[in-house]
């Protein structure tokens, strides 16, 4: 490192020094921005800062897909190749992409361009995308990535729009406008009721988490509330990565005060004077957007000390990923924030006794938070006058592949599977609809004979099919489905963090079997391998990833056998 290089890094360095290890993933990315890489020197000079030995920071470094300890270049392009892109023509365009730059390896020819594919970018209703630096590009052509402009129209839709009401609508960067269109109103509820009321506002809501597991919200709350401890934690899990899934993205850029205030009201009813709002390295601008809306409502009152008079002191720190679907998980995120390569932990002991720096944590993801802002505002009546009897409230739903009307879905009364296709235009161009991925990666396909199941959490169980984050992925017969589970082999091969053995080796066969089978070389016996590694992934796996890296293809299996000769 020059001198000069040196200097203007202990500035960059200089506050995250004073956290000790939990800056240890910002002060990376602050020194990937600058430098375009992580060099040896870099991370002894980080290391000595941040008193983190240098084995455990290139331990982390090398542990993230967005940090790289080789030169990279002026401009990243980052090309989707997920289900959801792959479908749209991603992978072509990489290749094209990769002809007209003469790229060897990552590097164009002349310097100026690092090119790589990557895994799902949450820009799927707008597949196939890319991103380039940070501006993320969709409908994405070799000519649309060098023009570089961020071209994302907001694509949200929905026979009743309630949890999205402010989307689109108001400006996200406005507090005031926030303010006027019932914003803090479920705070201001919140206030009146009293910290020892909050748990109890909840009885008979039914809140289901939306991050995938559905775990009933006020279950979380209360045990953390209960837990011993006067230092506790609330998280905001917006490290959405499940392939198909976007929804999150668009509450984060469109309505970020929203999840603030649904922080707020969690921190008021758990004892937690700090909250930290996680998101994923791929959403830079969903980043900037949230920054921008932390400082604005510690600029009217609403973080800091003695919050509107209310006794109650909160503030709320933003964290960036680096690309690693794993820190979705909940004990992996802590791991990331803490400094830590994202490894999932054992369970128990659970968050909310055990949680962020192994105090009691909530962690919700956005969506989440975004209806408790609602519950609070509304009340429970008004809330559970939306949704089913066992899935209360609005829910999101993200339609990517081939479908008419790509984009995000509010459902606020239960609807098929059916009926939400044709509320989306159908399958794209009028083609026969092949399967639906439902769940995302971690989901299942789902049966054309199956469309009538309803959207809810006990139908789609009751269907032994699985709503995950609300990922609708729709797959033309003109698709080649071969392909899309070969892409999906790689995604878990990929993103499996290697704590376990039949994951870390169980992804990567199930990778090389799906690859076999995509080019027409199937070995013998190559059926019976792939159910057999895809049991033993989901019985014997540590974490929530390895147990269903498996679920899309043995689904597969069952409902296309012809696709596995
Ligand atoms: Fe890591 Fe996979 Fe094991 Fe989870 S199941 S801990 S992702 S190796």
């Amino acid at each position: 490192m020059l001198e000069t290089e040196r200097l203007q890094f202990h500035d960059l360095l200089g506050e995250s020094a004073q956290g000790g290890r939990t800056m240890l993933l910002p002060a990376l990315l602050e020194a990937q921005r600058e430098f375009g890489y992580i060099s040896q020197e870099t991370a002894t000079q980080i290391g000595k800062e941040l008193k983190v030995p240098l084995a455990d920071v290139m331990g982390v470094v090398e542990f993230y897909s967005m940090l790289y300890t080789e030169p990279t270049a002026k401009t990243v392009i980052r090309v989707c190749t997920s289900p959801s892109c792959s479908a749209r023509g991603g992978r072509d365009v990489y290749a094209q992409l990769r002809e007209q730059l003469n790229v060897l390896g990552n590097h164009s020819t002349d310097g100026e361009y690092f090119v790589e594919h990557v895994e799902c970018l949450g820009l799927c209703d707008h597949a196939p995308a890319a991103l380039v630096g940070e501006t993320p590009i969709g409908d994405i052509t070799p000519d649309v990535v060098f023009a570089g402009k961020d071209n994302l129209s907001l694509k949200v839709y929905g026979k009743e729009r309630v949890i999205t009401k402010r989307v689109g609508v108001v400006d996200p960067a406005s507090f005031e406008d926030y303010r006027a269109n019932d914003g803090f109103l479920g705070l201001e509820q919140a206030f009146s009721l009293g910290s020892g009321k909050l748990i109890d506002f909840m009885d008979g809501s039914g809140l289901l988490g939306r991050g995938g597991a559905s775990f009933p919200t006020q279950i979380k709350w209360k045990g953390a509330a209960e837990a011993e401890g006067s230092e506790k934690y609330i998280v905001c899990n917006a490290d959405e990565s499940e392939p198909g899934t976007f929804k999150d993205r668009i509450l984060l850029e469109n309505d970020p005060f929203a999840i603030i205030e649904g922080l707020l009201i969690g921190g008021f009813a758990i004892g937690a004077s700090q909250g930290f709002i996680y998101i994923r390295g791929e959403y830079p601008k969903a980043q900037k957007i949230v920054g921008a809306a932390i400082e604005a409502a510690r600029a009217a009152g609403y973080l800091g000390k003695d919050i509107q008079g209310s006794g109650f002191d909160f503030n709320i720190e933003l964290r960036s990923g680096a690309g690693a679907y794993i820190c979705g998980e909940e004990t992996a995120l802590f791991e990331s924030i803490e400094g830590k390569r994202g490894f999932p932990r054992l369970k128990p002991p659970f968050p909310t006794t055990h949680g962020l720096f192994q105090k009691p944590t909530v962690i919700n993801n956005v969506e989440t938070f975004a209806n408790v802002s609602l519950l609070f505002r509304i009340g429970t009546e008004a809330y559970t006058q939306y949704g089913s009897e066992k899935s209360t409230g609005p829910w999101l739903f993200s339609l990517s592949g081939d479908i008419e009307k790509p984009g995000v879905y509010e459902v606020t009364q239960p609807t098929t599977l059916r009926e939400l296709l044709a509320q989306a235009g159908g399958v794209k161009d009028g083609a026969e609809l092949q399967t639906v991925l439902l769940g995302g990666a971690a989901g299942k396909f789902v049966h054309t004979d199956q469309l009538d199941v309803r959207l809810t959490q006990e139908d789609s169980r009751a269907a032994g099919l699985t709503l995950g984050s609300g990922a609708v992925i729709v797959l033309s017969v003109e698709t080649d489905l071969k392909q899309i589970l070969s892409d999906l082999g790689h995604f878990f091969a990929h993103e499996s963090c290697g704590k376990c053995y039949p994951c870390q080796l169980g992804s990567q066969r199930q990778a090389e079997i799906l690859d076999r089978n995509l080019a027409g070389s199937a070995l013998e016996g190559d059926v019976a391998r792939l159910q057999d590694v895809g049991w033993t992934m989901t019985d014997a796996s540590l974490c929530g990833l390895g147990q269903t890296a498996a679920s899309a293809v043995l689904s597969a299996m069952e409902i296309f056998p012809e696709k596995f000769k």
